[in-house]
């Protein structure tokens, strides 16, 4: 079974809480086991309308039997029902579930890139990957977390 990880955040609302039930819903799945989860960091929201609320970011790892597509539609199933409604992209919202890395795949659909296609850019990604998985690794440039953290803190 492949390694996943999971991004997740919150900004509105009870963030942590909302944060934990989504972890007990993904952990409650029988196709899913959450294996680590890492501290949840507090960083300030990135694009989107000005003067949101801060993020609680971070990362899990978990493995899975799904595929990617199933595995997305059951993310989505649980921010749903976390009560996150359509809204602004880069909006704020009660919770946000990403997959981060699947394995080694590479993947390009309309619905689903894997690797995340920011992941390389966004620090309170990294940040909390960086502490669970330093050692994954990005199949797109082959550098692992641990490097991507690097490159962007010398880029800024
Ligand atoms: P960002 O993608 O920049 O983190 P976001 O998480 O706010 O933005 P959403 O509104 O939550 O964006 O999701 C928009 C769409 O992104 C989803 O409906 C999903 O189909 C698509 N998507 C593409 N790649 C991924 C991925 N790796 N993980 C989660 N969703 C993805
Ligand atoms: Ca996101
Ligand atoms: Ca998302």
């Amino acid at each position: 079974m492949p390694t996943v990880y999971l991004g997740l955040g919150a900004n509105l609302g009870k963030r942590r809480e909302m944060l934990k039930a989504a972890l007990a819903q993904l952990a409650a799945h029988p196709a899913i086991r959450v294996r680590t989860v890492s501290a949840l960091l507090e960083t300030e929201p990135v694009g989107g309308q000005p003067g949101q609320p801060h993020y609680l970011n971070g990362a899990a790892a978990i493995e899975t039997d799904l595929e990617p597509a199933a595995l997305l539609a059951e993310l989505k199933r649980i921010e749903h029902d976390l009560g996150r409604r359509q809204g602004p992209r880069w909006g704020p919202r009660r919770i946000d579930l990403d997959i981060l890395l699947y394995g080694r795949l590479i993947l390009e659909t309309a619905e689903l890139t894997i690797p995340h296609p920011r992941l390389r850019e966004r620090r309170f990604v990294l940040e909390p990957l960086s502490r669970i998985a330093p050692d994954a690794i990005d199949p797109v440039t082959g550098l692992t977390v641990r490097e991507l953290a690097a490159r962007l803190d010398a880029a800024t």
